[in-house]
């Protein structure tokens, strides 16, 4: 059985307790739940990869503390990722260093490399600072699945699989941290998340974004895995074919199918009292909602229907780069 539990003096011994003893513990960020396990213990780490059901070439980025010296498990900092550390950490931005070999090989699965994220969310200070070690920590979710915004999604995925979840509430950010390569001459974007690139490059000159192709070498190799799908079939329209959206919501309805919209960006007033998920006006509350939605979505029906909403570039990159994987595999158009 699994146990939530709120983050305080007597939950967080416990995650103590167990993470020390090689366990995982699931904890609240302010992006999404992540699955934590001490980075220094390769038995541990070998078991997130285990309960998640996660490819073991895909790696894990380390969650440390606001007051941690990460610069005892990376080095070669360049000065553009300094300036970046001032300006948006704590917050949802992973930083990609050279690896001091301190934390577990498990932890990049062999990279050279190390991922490193500083979260802002009060609970989760408290629960790294309590530790004080390096949490090796992906996504709170069974692999490919959609990611966790509250402790009980986390329930729904992993009951029985873990021991404690750490109870801090929804997730504000809602989708994963962005992820910056910083061992070049200009950080390039691995993922894109909340802290976006035109926020990066207004910072520090220059940014580069990489966008992996199919077949091709993966430089964050996340990218080549589906990702945050839900159970239920899908599709994805463009904005523009709304109408195509419309008419297979009606030619499945009227098969017996249970057919849901998914749009934001309040396409919702426009589809004639059909059933719809409202993912909000704003890219950032679109961020926000779009795992409770998608997951809301293969509870009530076999079918979601998403449209994607309009605007493109800063927080909407994220939010599309997610959509789009999530709709990826089961009902393609
Ligand atoms: P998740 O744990 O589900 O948030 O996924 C972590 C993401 O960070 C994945 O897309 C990984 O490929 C990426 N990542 C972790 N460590 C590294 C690294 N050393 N180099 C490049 N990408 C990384
Ligand atoms: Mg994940």
């Amino acid at each position: 059985m699994t146990k939530i539990l709120p983050i305080d003096g007597h939950s967080l011994p416990l995650a103590a307790k167990i993470i020390k003893n090689g366990g995982a513990v699931a904890f609240p960020t302010e992006t999404v739940y992540g699955l934590g396990a001490d980075a220094f213990n390769g038995e541990a780490v070998a078991n997130i990869f285990k309960i998640k059901g996660r490819p073991n070439d895909n790696p894990l980025i380390v969650h440390v503390h606001k007051d941690y010296d990460i610069n005892r498990i990376v080095k070669d900092i360049p000065g553009y990722a300094v300036k970046l550390a001032e300006k948006f950490l704590p917050g949802p931005l992973t930083m990609v260093y050279k690896s001091r070999g301190l934390v577990s090989d498990a932890v990049s699965c062999g990279l050279d490399t190390l991922a490193v994220r500083i979260p802002s969310h009060e609970g989760a200070q408290r629960f790294l600072k309590y530790l004080d070690i390096p949490i090796a920590a992906p996504s709170a979710n069974i692999s490919k699945h959609v990611s966790t915004t509250t402790a009980l999604h986390v329930y729904a995925d992993l009951n029985g699989k873990i021991p404690l979840i750490l109870d801090g509430g929804s997730c504000s950010g809602g989708i994963e941290s962005t992820v910056l390569d910083c061992t070049g001459d200009i950080p390039v974007v691995l993922r894109s998340g909340l802290i976006t690139r035109e926020m990066v490059e207004e910072t520090v000159g220059a940014c580069g974004e990489y966008v992996f192709k199919e077949g091709g070498v993966a430089r964050s190799p996340g990218m080549k895995y589906g990702h945050y799908m839900p159970k239920c079939r899908t599709a994805l329209f463009k904005s523009v074919d709304k109408d195509k959206a419309l008419k297979l919501y009606d030619e499945e309805s009227e098969k017996g199918v249970e057919v849901c919209i998914l749009c934001g960006g309040g396409a919702a007033k426009t589809l004639g009292g059909r059933k719809c998920l409202d993912l909000g006006d704003t890219p950032e509350a679109m961020a926000a909602n779009l795992y409770a939605m998608l997951r809301k979505a293969e509870e009530i029906c076999g079918l979601m229907i998403a449209i994607a909403p309009e605007g493109r570039g800063g927080v909407m990159t994220g939010v599309m780069n997610r959509l789009t994987k999530a709709c990826k595999s089961k009902y393609e158009r």
